[in-house]
């Protein structure tokens, strides 16, 4: 491609980054990623710990909207998808749920495959200079490099922190951030089993409870060989009240809870870890905009400075199985914006 065409730096590898990447790329335009995680995938996340893999983050996906149905078809046919079939408690009639095969991360890592991704970088800086590029620089104020456009698809609390002097210079819209939308926290606890957990069910949906969600994470597709596994995931309520408590009270906490809701004992665990997510959870308020002026398209994108925001926060799910659909069409939307964008300048 024409050395001249367009840089993108996309700030954040998870679903909507990655797709957003991907169209821009899929053009033959040139793009990097940065994602401060150890992985990519952001919330699409699996811990692994030797023979152990847990899906930490979204355990599973749900869709809605046709298009993507169809990208999951895509993921489906190259071995990345399945339907989970487990037996349900608790769940919506009629919901048909999916999860990454042989985990959740390897959604986004086929999202990701042929994308320059730099992992473990954590974007610390933006500046926009006279020139009108973007420069970006880590922690320790190296360069990152100069971009022609940015996006930022990070949750917004650490887009605003990161944009926070733009904000200020007034190369951000400070409606941008007026959103009716809240992001709500999720304590998750893992654990592995010496045998089976006595529970007719695989994936308990408990409304109204502490323990929202219990998940035998080993009976999802390709989980073969290892131990008995569980995923928990509290409320965000009851995570919120207690945001600070010690992990290790969080996993007795919650094995507790399992017990108490199964009736029964557990076997002896063999590996437990509780992983706080501060912004798990995009979840539309009632709350108007302020102004009634901020917009609700499901990306934000200023044609003038090249700079946008992407991600599930902008087009809240319906339901907490539709996280990675709405990043996924957020994502979408800002590829194609700054397809349209890139073909008009
Ligand atoms: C516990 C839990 C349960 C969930 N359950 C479901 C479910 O059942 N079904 C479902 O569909 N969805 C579920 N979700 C939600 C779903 O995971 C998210 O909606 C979706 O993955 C969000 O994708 P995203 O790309 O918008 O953001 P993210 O996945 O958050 O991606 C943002 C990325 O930005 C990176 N980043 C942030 N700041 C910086 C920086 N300064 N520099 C570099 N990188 C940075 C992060 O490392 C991250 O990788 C769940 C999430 C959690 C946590």
């Amino acid at each position: 491609m024409a050395a001249e065409s367009p840089r993108l730096a996309v700030i954040g590898a998870g679903i909507a980054g990655l797709t957003a990447a991907r169209l821009w790329q899929d053009r033959g335009l040139s793009v990097r990623l940065f994602d401060k995680g150890r992985n990519i995938g952001g919330r699409c996340a699996t811990r692994r710990r030797d023979e152990l893999a847990f899906d930490h983050g979204a355990p599973a996906i749900a869709a809605t909207d046709g298009d993507f149905r169809w990208a999951m078809r895509r993921w489906m046919m190259g071995a990345a998808l399945q339907r989970w079939l487990g037996s349900m408690q608790g769940f919506p009639e009629g919901l048909r749920l999916f999860t990454g095969t042989p985990d959740m991360n390897a959604i986004p890592v086929r999202l990701g495959a042929g994308l320059d991704i730099a992992q473990r970088v954590e974007v610390a800086r933006i500046e926009r200079e006279p020139d009108g590029g973007w420069h970006l620089h880590d922690a320790d104020g190296t360069a990152l490099g100069r971009f022609d456009a940015v996006l930022l698809t990070c949750p917004p609390a650490q887009a605003q922190r990161l944009l926070q002097p733009g904000l200020n210079a007034g190369w951000v819209e400070p409606g941008w951030f007026d959103r009716p939308v809240q992001m709500r926290a999720v304590w998750t606890v893992m654990a592995a089993f010496e045998s089976r957990v006595a529970s007719a069910h695989d994936a308990m949906a408990l409304d109204g409870e502490p323990l929202e969600f219990a998940l035998r994470n080993s009976s999802k597709p390709e989980r073969t060989g290892g131990p008995e596994s569980w995923v928990l995931h509290a409320a965000p309520d009851i995570t919120e009240q207690f945001l600070e408590h010690p992990k290790e009270a969080v996993v007795d906490d919650f094995l507790a809870a399992l017990a108490y809701h199964l009736d029964t004992s557990l076997p002896r665990v063999i590996f437990a870890r509780a992983h706080r997510w501060l912004y798990a959870r995009a979840e539309a308020t009632d709350t108007p905009n302020p102004d009634g002026t901020a917009t609700t398209e499901p990306s934000l994108f200023d044609p003038e400075t090249g700079l946008g925001l992407a991600g599930d926060w902008l087009s809240p799910p319906a339901s907490p199985f539709l996280g990675v659909q709405s990043a996924w069409l957020s994502g979408r939307h800002m590829g194609q914006r700054l397809r349209a964008w890139a073909r008009s300048r």
